[in-house]
């Protein structure tokens, strides 16, 4: 299956048939939100052919693309008060120094109370080991899985390293997880090369992403993939490894192919914009998606719970400045959360 070439709707429907019974004999019949927080808008390898950081302005300097600490956590606490799981931490590689990472994760796990996954490029075994109170697992962004096309749209950031990243995780009892974006053109054949990838590496969890067309990137003028291709992949990894914990990534342009997706086999949805589109249409669509295919929606993009956050925030060890900064974070958040919710609620 060339990207973005439509494959027969009937193929891919006896392959989600067989994808959704292989779901129910595995998995309960929930589904929920996972957010990937960000801390950074640049990345030193910057050459992805496909990916926003690429096109940021040469003169940028990375480590000036950082984001603020208190927003970053402010959106842990968010993220953690309305039931959204943390997808990964990420950002663009040598953006943080490893002790700012270090203490950002520290940060996240004292507000989640849980380990976090984490998405910061191939790490060496020292720093595995210097991050490993605080993770859960680690995310290798290997994109695609073909060599020829990696190549193409990875030019600086080869697969191998994170080979050996996923090997040492497991020495460590780490979960390893992996991305996979549909539409940049892998074919049907992928498929053998991925699904050998995953058992060769102990794959645990695996992001399949539908390409954003990002403009400034050689894919600006290509189409998106069709609901059709982004669940042919799910389905077919749902239905050669049972138990693999799939997430797909659905902007919110494509809504309408969430239930699709999770019939397909998929665990969970990320990459929809959560803060700045919770409590609107796009939200509510997103839980709708869930109830049509028949998952009960663990938390919510919709309704903001009864929380008293000044208290989530004293209760925090940090500084008091750091505590400032982080509440009057979080009230932006919320202010555009309420404001969305005042101006859909008829
Ligand atoms: S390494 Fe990741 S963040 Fe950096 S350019 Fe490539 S895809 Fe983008």
């Amino acid at each position: 299956m060339a990207a973005n070439i439509e494959i027969a709707k009937t193929e891919v429907e006896t392959i989600i048939e067989k994808a959704e019974l292989i779901y129910a004999q595995n998995f309960p019949a929930i589904t929920c939100f996972e957010r990937a927080i960000f801390f950074s808008w640049g990345c030193i390898i910057g050459d992805c052919t496909f990916c926003y950081m690429s096109t940021q302005p040469a003169e940028k300097k990375p480590t000036e693309t950082k984001r603020s600490t208190e927003s970053i956590l402010a959106e842990f606490i968010l993220a953690k008060n309305l039931g959204w799981d943390i997808g990964f931490f990420t950002g663009g590689i040598g953006v943080f120094t490893p002790s700012e990472i270090e203490f950002l994760l520290r940060s996240a796990v004292e507000i989640t109370e849980e380990k976090i996954w984490l998405s910061v490029g191939a790490l060496s075994t020292p720093l595995i080991k210097k991050y490993l109170p605080y993770i859960k697992g680690v995310v290798g962004s290997t994109e695609t899985i073909n060599p020829v096309l990696h190549k193409k749209v990875c030019p600086s950031k080869p697969l191998q390293p994170y080979e050996k990243m996923f090997v040492e995780a497991k020495k460590l009892n780490l979960l390893t997880a992996m991305t996979f974006i549909v539409g940049m053109g892998e074919v049907n054949s992928d498929l053998t090369l991925l699904i050998d990838f995953i058992k060769k590496y102990q794959i645990d969890k695996i992001h399949v992403y539908g390409l954003i067309p990002q403009e400034g990137t050689m894919f600006q003028c290509h189409k998106p993939p069709t609901k059709e291709e982004q669940a042919w992949w799910i389905a077919q990894l749902r239905i050669a490894c049972p138990k693999l914990d799939i997430q797909c990534g659905v902007w919110e342009d494509r809504m309408e192919r969430v239930s699709y997706l999770l019939k397909a086999g998929a665990n969970s949805v990320s990459k929809f914009r959560a803060t700045a589109l919770f409590g609107t249409s796009v939200a509510r669509e997103l839980e709708l998606q869930a109830k049509k295919a028949g998952r009960q929606f663990q938390g919510t993009v919709t309704k903001l719970p009864d929380i008293d956050w000044n208290k989530e925030v004293e209760k925090l060890s940090f500084d008091s400045t750091l505590k400032k900064n982080i509440l009057r974070k979080l009230n932006e958040y919320l202010a555009v959360m309420r404001k969305n919710i005042t101006k859909n609620s008829n």
